[in-house]
């Protein structure tokens, strides 16, 4: 037959298979822009700990990089304190922190790149853990420096700051890398719970059958969390609820729940999955002003902690009206998922730290005649953190012998020990981006939310207010 082209797993230009895209095996070298940050110490080398503690350790050795004059030893010292909040020292991590350095400088310097770059050797992954205009400066100047073959650049959130911004960057990232080279991170994709939707779907006569709008009534992805803002105004209160978790993570989580099997687990066959699930995905019934609801939060108590009003936290700008609970309702328009709403949902200094999706099933037509109590359907909870499965099914005998009741079937996923930030690094070291985001998909993500920022920019929807430490809003249902 030969010469089969498949549309939904098509190739985009300059994309190779993963197969293809030099899977990398020998050492690594990962250079972190901004080493001395929030994100490197706090997650991104706790990450790589967790992956170096384990039977998939790589050998890799790191360039930490940034202004801050760092003396060697207190870099080293910063690098073995993430590695040792995962327990001992592994070889690997053993042989990393012999290995790692700190060079001091400008990262917007073309005479520092081009050292760092001959630092750093071949095929060197550069890691940009840096406010995002930093990260755009510093790209733009890449143009101007020889990057050695296999370079693999990483980015992290938020790429972009619309759909628009997205697009100029994946451009300028595409005139120095191919695509399957670049790994905008996100590291929900590394979440054991996340991942295993893939397994939940797709290995499961049980689940895939009845996943769709004949079955499914309503969906719920949700992240509640009972912290408040947590010193980060500066970065938070230009972003809200609906840019820092929904326009990425949430949407995301989205894709591998509604997508359709992927051919293969290789990157092509299962970015292309998602990318075109989040192509048929639009605000519910096409109304940014309906579909989006937003509020702040006022003073409480949330996890025992004395929360003040979102408004007085320090470096908040009262007058921008940030949102601290973002919800938005979204339909993906395909055969399969046709009129099912999808509502996705975080907020800060809530009450219950609900992390979950739920997916409620319809109540089936017709019971017999004779059969009392409630005609609910299966309600299926599957946390994100942890990874615990709850599936409620409808049964006899909860109230009396002819009385519907529900009982629940509960059960929890083996967890990694490798971290979130760690599994998606494991990626981008061995030269696989299986698990980052591609370019279509980022840009995608914002063309979604985009109306309901608009809409709420323009005060076309209030800003409600909830007490720190409650479920929301009194007048949300
Ligand atoms: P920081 O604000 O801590 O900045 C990281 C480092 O960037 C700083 O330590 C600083 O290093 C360098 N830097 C800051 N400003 C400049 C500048 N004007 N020019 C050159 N270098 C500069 O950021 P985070 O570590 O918190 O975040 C890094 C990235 O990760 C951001 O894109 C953020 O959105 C993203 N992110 C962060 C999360 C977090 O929890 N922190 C979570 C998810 C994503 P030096 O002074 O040494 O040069």
């Amino acid at each position: 037959m030969g010469g089969i082209i498949t549309t939904h797993a098509a190739l985009l230009p300059g994309e190779r298979t993963s197969a293809a895209a030099g899977q990398h095996t020998g050492q690594r070298t990962l250079v972190i822009f901004g080493a001395s940050g929030d994100l490197s110490s706090r997650l991104l080398l706790p990450g790589l700990g967790s992956l170096l503690a384990g039977p998939r350790a790589t050998s890799v050795r790191i360039i930490g990089t940034g202004r801050s004059p760092l003396a060697p030893d207190e870099w080293t010292d910063r690098v073995r304190s993430a590695f040792e909040s995962r327990g001992e020292i592994s070889s690997a991590a053993a042989d990393t922190l012999a290995t790692t350095e700190y060079v001091a400088g400008d990262p917007t310097d073309v005479e520092h790149l081009r050292a760092l770059l001959e630092l750093a050797g071949p095929a060197p992954v550069l890691y940009f853990s840096l406010p995002p205009a930093v990260t755009t400066a510093i790209v733009a100047k890449l143009r101007d420096v020889e990057l050695p073959e296999g370079t693999e650049l990483a980015f992290e959130k938020p790429f972009g700051t619309d759909a628009e911004s997205a697009a100029a960057l994946n451009q300028l990232v595409g005139s120095l890398v191919p695509e399957e080279n670049v790994h905008r991170v996100d590291h929900f994709l590394g979440r054991t719970a996340v991942l295993n939707l893939i397994g939940l779907r797709f290995a499961n006569r049980l689940f895939e059958p009845v996943w769709n709008a004949e079955h499914i009534e309503s969906v719920e992805i949700v992240y509640d969390e009972t912290l408040g803002l947590e010193g980060r105004a500066q970065y938070y209160d230009n972003a809200g609820a609906l840019v820092d978790m929904i326009q990425s993570h949430l949407l995301l989580v989205l894709a591998l729940l509604v997508m359709d099997a992927p051919a293969t687990m290789d990157a092509v066959e299962v970015r292309s999955e998602m990318a075109r699930a989040l192509r048929s995905t639009h605000l519910y019934r096409g109304s940014a002003i309906e579909a989006g609801r937003r509020a702040r939060y006022s003073a409480g108590i949330a996890d025992d902690r004395v929360v003040p009003s979102y408004a007085d936290e320090d470096g908040v700008d009262a007058e921008r009206g940030t949102e601290t609970l973002a919800e938005v309702t979204v339909e993906v328009d395909t055969n399969r998922w046709a009129g099912v709403p999808f509502t996705l949902r975080s907020g800060k200094a809530l009450g219950v730290a609900r992390k979950e999706i739920v997916v409620k099933f319809k109540p089936l037509r017709h019971l017999p005649s004779g059969l009392n109590g409630a005609r609910d359907g299966e309600t299926l909870r599957i946390g994100l953190n942890p990874g615990e499965l709850s599936l409620s099914v409808p049964a006899l005998g909860v109230d009396g012998p002819y009385t519907m009741g529900q009982v629940f079937l509960d059960a929890t996923l083996p967890s990694s020990s490798v971290l979130p930030y760690g599994e998606v690094l494991s990626g981008i070291l061995r030269g696989d981006p299986l698990l980052s985001v591609r370019g279509d998909v980022a840009e995608r993500c914002w063309e979604i939310v985009e109306p309901v920022l608009a809409a709420w920019r323009a005060g076309e929807v209030p800003l409600d207010e909830y007490d720190a430490g409650s479920n929301g809003p009194g007048t949300w249902k």
